[in-house]
């Protein structure tokens, strides 16, 4: 039996798929106009872990992730940098990737952009206007009419007194305090460029939430299990989801919403606006390792705020390290080997991981067993020795294990990738005799901390 936090209704569920054995999950991807920081991460690699726990437990998860190009945030900031959208968000999706693939985070089965969905957002807004949940304005902006969906303010707690329908906020994020009409359509303005697409309502595009309304019921259907995002996301971005989704199909939009909650540094939300961010390229800098990162942003439970401190990713190396050198020594013990005899420790302490994380995903109680177990392992093999049964079950025990923590054999091949691309941006860069773009990024990777030598054969590069 497996239980989420429901934020929906504020408890504890048990969870009982649509179809039985199959699990559709839906969770909000980045908003590509920057590097993802390490606190974005942690929400992917919250969902991550749910995703592996669920397919551990037997589920088939089809698994959808958006990539949020269309955006305030990504127009305006293409725009400062006089590129066009597609090109600005093409890199920032291409480095989220990479960075996924660093953490070993497993692929999604699609990766809808915005993008690629505005005919089909178009269709559900007028969908929604036929059914008279909204207004358009004389800009050729059309609103949500808040007072016409009667579930309004469910997931985010909202006080039905405060919502102010009629009032109207245009920015794809707002305050709490603000329940009020939201944008589905914005009417075209010169601050856009040249973003934008026709529609009944004449030129413009659309707002935030409509996309995930969209891209997520493409491919899961109008009524699907899980949602996922971070706490951030109940309010507007969710709420407003659910409003546009139910009142456009008449039906249930989603059974389940996990949100997990921020990484903090010094106390605070880590978050671009503020400045107080690291991204994953910086700590590969300072030589942390992608395995000791993840587990780091794993290792807390995904409901409670998460201090971000090197020193928690020191201890995750040891813990790793730990977790090596047990499998390490339990290859060794050969067939003929004598030794202990007794897998119920081992199956106790699998079945002790399973409920642990069954209950709403408690990864510290799960690695709480994992580790007393492995501190039993070395002592019976200081003392007693166990014999190749035991070592076969063990190594299968951990094996399981790490489907669900993936830490143990990361494929370290694209933080070299990176580094090989930089350089031979930086050799193109030379060839063209652009020399400041050059310095650039042989100033870049220096201080990720990576020299580079120019030889008769071609750039070497090593870590200082
Ligand atoms: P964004 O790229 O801003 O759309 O965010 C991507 C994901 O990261 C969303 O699910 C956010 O809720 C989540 N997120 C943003 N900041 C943090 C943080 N400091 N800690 C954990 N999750 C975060
Ligand atoms: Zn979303």
């Amino acid at each position: 039996m497996i239980k989420f936090y429901n934020t929906l209704n504020r408890k504890k569920e048990v969870f009982t798929p649509i179809v039985p054995g199959k699990v559709t999950l839906y969770t909000c991807g980045p908003t590509v106009y920057d590097y993802a920081h390490i606190g974005n991460l942690r929400a992917f690699l919250f969902e991550d872990i749910l995703r592996r726990y669920l397919e551990f437990s037997g589920f088939d998860v089809l698994h959808v992730m958006n990539i949020t190009d269309i955006d305030d945030k990504t127009i305006r900031k293409s725009i400062e940098e006089k590129r066009s959208l597609i090109d600005f968000t093409n890199e920032y999706t291409n480095a989220f990737f990479k960075d996924l693939k660093t953490l070993n985070i497993l692929s999604a089965h699609h990766y809808p952009r915005a993008t690629d969905f505005v005919p089909q957002m178009i269709d559900m807004i007028s969908n929604l206007e036929m059914k008279g949940y909204t207004y358009a304005l004389e800009d050729g902006s059309v609103f949500f009419k808040i007072s016409k969906f009667k579930n309004y303010g469910k997931l985010a707690n909202l006080d039905p007194e405060q919502l102010l329908s009629g009032d109207r906020v245009a920015d794809d994020e707002y305050e709490k305090k603000e329940g009020r009409d939201f944008a589905l359509w914005k009417g075209y303005k010169p601050e856009d460029g040249e973003v934008f697409w026709e529609s009944p309502w004449g030129r413009g595009r659309p707002g935030w939430h409509i996309e995930c309304s969209v891209m997520s019921t493409s491919y899961l259907g109008d009524h699907f299990d899980i949602h996922c995002g971070g706490v951030d996301n109940i309010f507007p971005h969710h709420e407003n989801e659910i409003a546009q989704s139910c009142a456009a199909s008449g039906k249930q939009f989603v059974n389940y919403w996990l949100h997990n909650e921020h990484l903090l540094v010094d106390g605070g939300k880590m978050s671009k606006s503020e400045g107080n961010f690291y991204r994953l390229r910086e700590l590969l800098a300072k030589k942390f390792s992608p395995e000791a990162i993840r587990y780091t942003l794993l290792s807390a439970h995904y409901r409670s705020k998460l201090n971000f401190t090197f020193e928690k990713i020191q201890a995750s190396q040891k813990s790793i390290n730990r977790l090596k050198e047990l499998k390490r020594r339990l290859i060794l013990i050969p067939k003929d080997e004598n030794g202990m005899f007794d897998n119920l420790k081992t199956s106790q302490m699998l079945d002790g991981f399973t409920n642990k994380m069954g209950d709403d995903l408690n990864i510290s109680g799960a690695l709480g067993e994992l580790f007393l177990w492995v501190s039993e392992v070395f002592t019976l093999l200081d003392n007693s020795g166990v014999n190749y049964s035991f070592a076969q079950n063990a190594l299968s025990a951990i094996s399981k294990i790490d489907s669900v923590l993936g830490v143990l054999d990361l494929d370290i091949s694209s933080v070299d990738e990176d580094i090989e691309s930089l350089i031979h941006q930086r050799n193109i860069a030379r060839d063209e005799k652009k020399w400041d773009v050059a310095d650039k990024i042989r100033e870049e990777l220096n201080q990720r901390g990576i020299v580079l030598e120019d030889t008769d054969d071609g750039t070497i590069w090593k870590k200082k």
